[in-house]
């Protein structure tokens, strides 16, 4: 395997052209990445076969072909210095037929434990063991041997399918055993996961960087609102989390990075759950081998971006721990906020640009669907009170749910 050495930024290679660095998915997380990478000095290549991906349309280069077409893997290689990905679904043999000739970060053998909820739960059980957070209670679901054998204490639960799900897609709630009967064949029997259904107080994430030579920063614990599913408010400032489960997180992220032998930005998400105890139970969820969408508001709000430190990792740059210099709240812009009663509309943009310390973020996406990730708004400003008074009110332009 190919190892990290250092690209620094702007320089030119033997080959005799700028320092690129490649990344596997034309998302809006790629496209960020390629920002961030571009400022700094580096071009930068996508492999995506939609020519109208968010990050293909921004980046020097566009490899516009499938992701496990040999071709387009081999001329991502030949243009790039380093590659990354910006999705947990990226098949592992093509990362690993790329690292064959290019240091790349994260490796497939820690994508590859993040894209199956088995593998990845197995993972967090060991990290427990070292010290860290623990899983929700719960039993891998392969056959029917392991269906009759679920214990009672799993119901009510959610069957999550172990491949492919994102976005709350792929799961189902199950209240007892005939439902879950029905959901895992409604599912055609695939591997999954079933979890207890837990009393969730709060949702946490963490992100950390980490670097070839083993130093790990991070990122201060994200508090996250999600609707139907899918993010929709992320809050970050000092005092949003008991100090005592912030701690506990960022130690135990760190804990599932480096037992990963990880290489990059991985985000860690967390339940807080009602125990009884003053600030809850801390439980581990899942987690994301590349920046998250709970992290977006680190553009604004923090002296580097999640984006950033991806670029650090993987060109082997050093890693600096993270400052939030901001209270910050990020609303998610999904495609629900172009139309109002059935009719498409343009949200109002002036009319929250007008507003101070708002940071708008739109990924470039021609058509607006129900659910699609068109954006985010970051809301930085003096005050957590200000913040979240101006976050309130952005909400409102746009016609989202207040969540205070
Ligand atoms: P992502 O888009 O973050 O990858 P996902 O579809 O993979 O999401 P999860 O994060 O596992 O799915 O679950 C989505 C949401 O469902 C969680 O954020 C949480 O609100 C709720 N949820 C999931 N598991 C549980 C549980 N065991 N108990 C209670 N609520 C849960
Ligand atoms: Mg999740």
């Amino acid at each position: 395997m190919s190892a990290i050495k250092t690209l620094l930024p702007g320089s030119v290679m033997p080959e005799g052209r700028l320092v690129t660095l490649g990344v596997m998915g034309g998302g809006q997380l790629g496209r960020m990445f390629v920002q961030a990478a571009q400022e700094m000095g580096y071009y930068t290549a996508v492999l995506d076969a939609d020519p109208a991906s968010p990050a293909g349309l921004v980046s020097h280069f566009h490899i516009q072909t499938g992701y496990e077409d040999p071709a387009g893997l081999a001329e991502l290689a030949a243009r790039c210095d380093a590659i990354t990905t910006e999705f947990e679904n990226v098949p592992a043999p093509s990362l690993q037929s790329l690292a064959a000739t290019r240091p790349v970060a994260p490796a497939a053998s820690a994508v590859a434990v993040a894209q199956d909820r088995i593998a990845e739960k197995a993972h967090f059980v060991a990290c427990a063991k070292a010290g860290g957070v623990g899983p929700a209670p719960h039993a891998a679901l392969e056959t029917a041997a392991d269906l009759a054998a679920v214990g009672d204490e799993l119901l009510p639960g959610i069957l999550k399918t172990a491949r492919l799900g994102y976005d709350g897609k792929g799961q189902a709630r199950v209240k007892d055993r005939a439902e879950l009967a029905a959901a895992w064949d409604g599912m055609g029997r695939v591997a999954c996961v079933l979890e207890k259904m837990l009393p969730l107080k709060a949702e946490l994430s963490v992100i950390v960087a980490r670097g070839a030579d083993d130093q790990v920063v991070n990122f201060p614990v994200q508090r996250n609102l999600h609707r139907d599913g899918i993010l929709a408010v992320t809050e970050v400032f000092d005092g949003n989390v008991p100090a005592e489960l912030a701690e506990r997180a960022i130690a135990t992220t760190a804990t599932v990075a480096r037992q990963l032998g990880y290489v990059g930005v991985l985000c860690v998400e967390y339940f807080v759950i009602d125990d009884g105890s003053e600030h809850g139970g801390l439980v581990v969820n899942e987690m994301a081998p590349r920046p998250h969408n709970s992290g977006h508001y680190t553009i604004n709000a923090c002296d580097v971006s999640q984006f950033e430190l991806q670029v650090h990792a993987m060109a082997g740059l050093p890693l600096v721990q993270p400052r939030l210099h901001s209270p910050t709240v990020m609303l998610n812009l999904l495609g629900d906020l172009w139309f109002q009663d059935g009719q498409a509309i343009d949200p109002p943009w002036a009319q929250i640009l007008a507003l101070p310390g708002t940071h708008l973020h739109l990924y470039g996406k021609l058509e607006a669907r129900k659910g699609r990730k068109m954006g985010h708004l970051n809301v930085t400003g003096a005050s957590v009170e200000q913040v979240q008074a101006t976050a309130l009110r952005c909400a409102e332009l746009l016609g989202m749910a207040p969540w205070r």
